[in-house]
């Protein structure tokens, strides 16, 4: 395992100081499950965020986005930071580097110093379910729980990623391929609710499932915690979020990073994008913008969010992996392209020549947001086109400045 990179900066928030009760933006995790909450010496206007997985790709926008919205002393936790160049030097923000699998001590003591835990760690990335289905485990669900349980323990919110990979495949492939699936039919399978569609996964011997499989097993703690009445939580399942700081490019470093990295880089050297069995499956993506708004709102609308579990998600940006990959090459086309070079094609690979033995698929999901639009009254404002654009545009305009970005080995769900 990579060592950690960059060096911790200096807290700025003194341990000393006496204890205070709480204030308005004071742990509403004490308030609501009754624990008696105390705070060392610190601004009672700001509420004191936890981000582990802060250096990654989302931990890294909702960063940005909490200390650009204001009220918040934040504390992003990773591996890595190179992602928070936007943010590090904000005087409220303090970035620990740091390793959560060997760091328990540490992990749980910012734990008790802190408002609020968001916990984003997390090896997502399918590859690595093929390929490390043990780390895969024993990360997101070990070292997880042992964050929910240090929540439980101090009386913190936690506002816990899971993943839309926790709703596995539609019914749709169970059925089987000579059953005649309507168009409406299929499209219906594929829209899962929080709290009412099954999740169904594939068996044990495709172990990319491992993934789904960790996140919905820690989910049913933290939902067991919260039926005891001893943890105040919100559970996020994201739906394919990208923007810019996803992932790195295939050249850059060893790896498998998700699709659009993959015809990124095939649109940078006009080699085949390849169709993971046919490009058939379908994904819905989201603006990191889109999506930290909705998060913003989960954490500053805890009583709306109580032990609630919520999609986010852009359901009108659903389109195939081939369509994918030809929305791709036409906005490179008329954005970047110089006339002259050569345009990407594209060719079929099956899922175990690409991922290996043991790979399988989500054919489908879409997000029912229903819950987000109501209880936080959020919509998503960038539809397809725009997503990909502004995605694209900051691996086409700004390469030079972005320099190379060190492989995330944790990163967010
Ligand atoms: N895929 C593909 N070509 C690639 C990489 C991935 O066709 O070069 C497919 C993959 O099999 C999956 C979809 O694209 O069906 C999205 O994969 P990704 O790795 O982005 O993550 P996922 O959405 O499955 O978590």
């Amino acid at each position: 395992m990579a060592a950690p990179r960059g060096r911790t900066q200096e807290g700025r928030r003194g341990s000393g100081g006496s204890e205070q009760s709480i204030g308005i933006a004071a742990p509403v995790a004490g308030q609501a499950a009754g624990f008696t909450v105390a705070r060392k010496g610190r601004d009672l206007q700001f509420m004191n965020v936890l981000v582990l997985g802060g250096g990654g790709f989302i931990g890294s926008h909702l960063v940005d986005g909490l200390l650009r919205r204001g009220g918040y002393d934040v504390v992003a936790y990773d591996l890595y930071r190179e992602k928070l160049e936007e943010s590090i030097g904000h005087e409220r923000l303090r970035y620990v580097a740091g390793d959560i699998r060997s760091d328990h001590e540490r992990v749980e003591r910012l734990v008790a110093e802190s408002d609020l835990v968001i916990d984003l760690i997390a090896h997502a990335n399918p590859s690595l379910y093929v390929s490390n289905p043990l780390d895969v485990v024993r990360l997101n669900f070990d070292e997880n729980l042992k964050v929910v349980e240090y929540c439980v323990e101090h009386g913190r919110r936690l506002i816990q990623f899971s993943t839309c990979e926790v709703y596995g495949k539609t019914v749709a492939p169970l059925i089987g391929p000579e059953a005649v699936v309507s168009e409406e039919d299929a499209a219906r399978y594929a829209v899962f609710s929080e709290d009412t569609s099954h999740l169904i996964l594939g068996p044990v011997g495709k172990h990319r499932w491992i993934y789904s499989c960790a996140k919905q097993l820690l989910e049913r703690l933290v939902h067991a915690y919260g039926l005891e009445d001893r943890l105040d939580y919100t559970i996020i399942r994201p739906f394919n979020f990208i923007g810019p700081r996803i992932d790195y490019l295939p050249s850059e470093q060893d790896g498998n990073p998700r699709v659009f990295s993959h015809f990124l880089q095939a649109l940078k050297d006009g080699t085949r994008m390849k169709l993971v069995d046919g490009g058939g499956q379908r994904r819905a993506y989201t603006l990191i913008d889109d999506a930290i708004e909705c998060i913003a709102r989960i954490v500053g609308r805890p009583d709306a969010c109580r032990r609630e579990i919520f999609n986010i998600g852009s359901p009108d940006n659903e389109l195939s992996i081939r369509e994918l990959a030809a929305r791709m090459i036409e906005i490179y086309r008329r954005r970047w392209w110089d006339g002259v070079g050569r345009l990407p094609t594209t060719e079929t690979v099956s899922g175990d020549a690409f991922y290996g033995e043991g790979y399988d698929d989500s054919d489908r999901r879409i997000p029912d947001i229903t819950k987000a639009r109501t209880l936080l009254g959020w919509e998503p404002r960038f539809g397809i086109d725009e997503v990909l654009e502004r995605s694209m545009a900051y691996w086409f305009e700004e390469p030079l400045e972005r320099g190379l970005v060190e492989k995330p080995v944790l990163t967010g769900a």
